[in-house]
C-alpha cells in the first residue's frame, strides 16, 4: 500500500492493467451522454455483472490478504443481523408526519449521525436492478478524521470499514423497527452497493452538497462521512435539499484537485447522463484506488472534512449567498 500522498507521475500495478476492459468506465457512466438515464452498474456489485468485475476482485482479493485488514466485516462490532423478521401484521397506522420524525428518531438513537428521507426517483436505480418501494431514508455515519487524515495508508481503509459496519447496522436496525411497525424495509450498506445509486439520494435527502471530488459536502461534517440506507413503503415525508455555498466554494477551490495523485478530478463541471455536475475520472481514479486499496486522499485533504470547520464555513458561505442576493443590480 502507498505509504503517503504523493502527486509524483503514477505508475498503476501492471497486474491490473493486464485486467482493464476494454470499455471504457466513463463510457459506461454516461460522461457527455445529454440524456437523463438509469446508472449502470460499475463497481461494489457482483463481478459477473460488470465489466470490470475481474479488477474489482483483484483488489479485493488484495484487501483480504492485508493482515491489517483482515476480517473487516467482523470486526469494529460488526454488521448487524442480515437474517430480517418476518413483517408484522396488521401494520400499525399512524400519518406520515409522525412515522417520519419516529423513523429518523430512531435512527440517530441507533447509531446514525445524519439521516434524511426522500421519495425514491427510479432513475437513481440501478439498470438490472428493481425498487418497489416508494420511500428511501439515508443514514449518515461520520468517521473520525485523525484516521481518515492517514488516507492512502491502511488506517483510513479501517476507518472507512468501520464506518460502513456501523451504517450497515443502523440501516438493519432501522428497517428492522419498520418491519416491526407493519411495512416492508430493506437496509443497504456499503461498500457494497445497493439496487440505487445512495449520492442522489443523499443529495435530494438534504445532506449536502456535490464537491469536486465527487463526494458530498455536509453542512456538519464535510465529506467525512459514509452512507447507508433504508427502501420502505412506510408511509413517510421528503425532506428539502440544502445548499449553503459548497459548490460556490468548490468552484475556487482546488484543494482536491492538486492532491489527487492520477489527476482523476477536474477542474470543470462536465455532463453525465443529462446532470451537469463535477465528476471524478472513473479511468484515473479506478487503478490508484485499487493500488492503495481504497485511496479517500480527496475527501481526507477537503477543507469542509476538517473537524469543527464545516459548520463555520457552511455559514460564511449561506451569508455570502444572501448578500449576493441583496446586492443591487447596476
Ligand atoms: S477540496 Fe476544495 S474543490 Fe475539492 S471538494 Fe473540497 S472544497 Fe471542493
Ligand atoms: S479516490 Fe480517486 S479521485 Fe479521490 S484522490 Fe484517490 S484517486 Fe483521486
Amino acid at each position: 500500500m502507498a505509504a503517503g500522498h504523493s502527486a509524483e507521475a503514477y505508475q498503476p500495478n501492471p497486474e491490473q492493467l493486464a485486467l482493464l476492459p476494454d470499455v471504457s468506465g466513463n463510457v459506461i457512466n454516461g460522461l457527455g451522454e445529454a440524456a437523463t438515464r438509469r446508472p449502470t452498474p460499475i463497481y461494489w456489485h457482483r463481478p459477473d455483472r460488470l465489466a470490470h468485475g475481474a479488477l474489482q476482485q483483484w483488489m479485493i482479493k488484495r484487501f483480504l490478504a492485508e493482515p491489517d485488514l483482515a476480517n473487516v466485516h467482523e470486526r469494529f462490532g460488526g454488521r448487524g443481523s442480515d437474517k430480517p423478521n418476518a413483517i408484522a401484521e396488521p401494520p400499525v397506522t399512524a400519518n406520515p408526519d409522525e412515522w417520519a420524525s419516529r423513523a429518523k428518531s430512531f435512527a440517530l438513537d441507533h447509531e446514525a449521525d445524519l439521516v434524511g428521507i426522500a421519495a425514491v426517483d427510479p432513475v437513481w436505480v440501478f439498470e438490472g436492478y428493481d425498487v418497489a418501494a416508494p420511500w428511501i431514508i439515508v443514514l449518515g455515519v461520520a468517521m473520525d478524521h485523525d484516521r481518515l487524515a492517514t488516507a492512502p495508508a491502511n488506517p483510513a481503509g479501517l476507518e472507512v470499514q468501520a464506518q460502513y459496519n456501523r451504517g450497515t447496522r443502523a440501516a438493519r436496525a432501522l428497517a428492522e423497527w419498520i418491519r416491526s411497525k407493519g411495512y416492508h424495509a430493506d437496509a443497504h450498506g456499503g461498500p457494497w452497493a445497493g439496487p440505487l445509486t445512495l449520492i442522489p439520494a443523499a443529495l435530494a435527502c438534504g445532506f449536502g452538497e456535490l464537491g469536486k471530488h465527487g463526494s458530498i459536502i455536509n453542512r456538519r461534517y464535510g465529506s467525512s462521512f459514509r452512507l447507508a440506507a433504508v427502501t420502505t413503503d412506510m408511509p413517510l415525508v421528503a425532506d428539502k435539499i440544502d445548499r449553503f455555498g459548497a459548490a460556490d466554494f468548490c468552484a475556487n477551490c482546488q484543494v482536491c484537485v492538486n492532491a489527487c495523485p492520477p489527476g482523476a478530478i477536474s477542474h470543470e463541471q462536465v455532463t453525465v447522463r443529462g446532470t451537469k455536475k463535477w465528476y471524478v475520472d472513473f479511468d484515473k481514479c479506478i487503478p490508484y484506488f485499487n493500488d492503495t486499496l481504497g485511496c479517500a486522499i480527496c475527501i481526507a485533504v477537503c477543507p469542509w472534512s476538517r473537524p469543527g470547520v464545516a459548520p463555520r464555513m457552511a455559514e460564511r458561505m449561506t451569508r455570502r449567498r444572501e448578500n449576493l442576493r441583496d446586492k443591487p443590480l447596476d
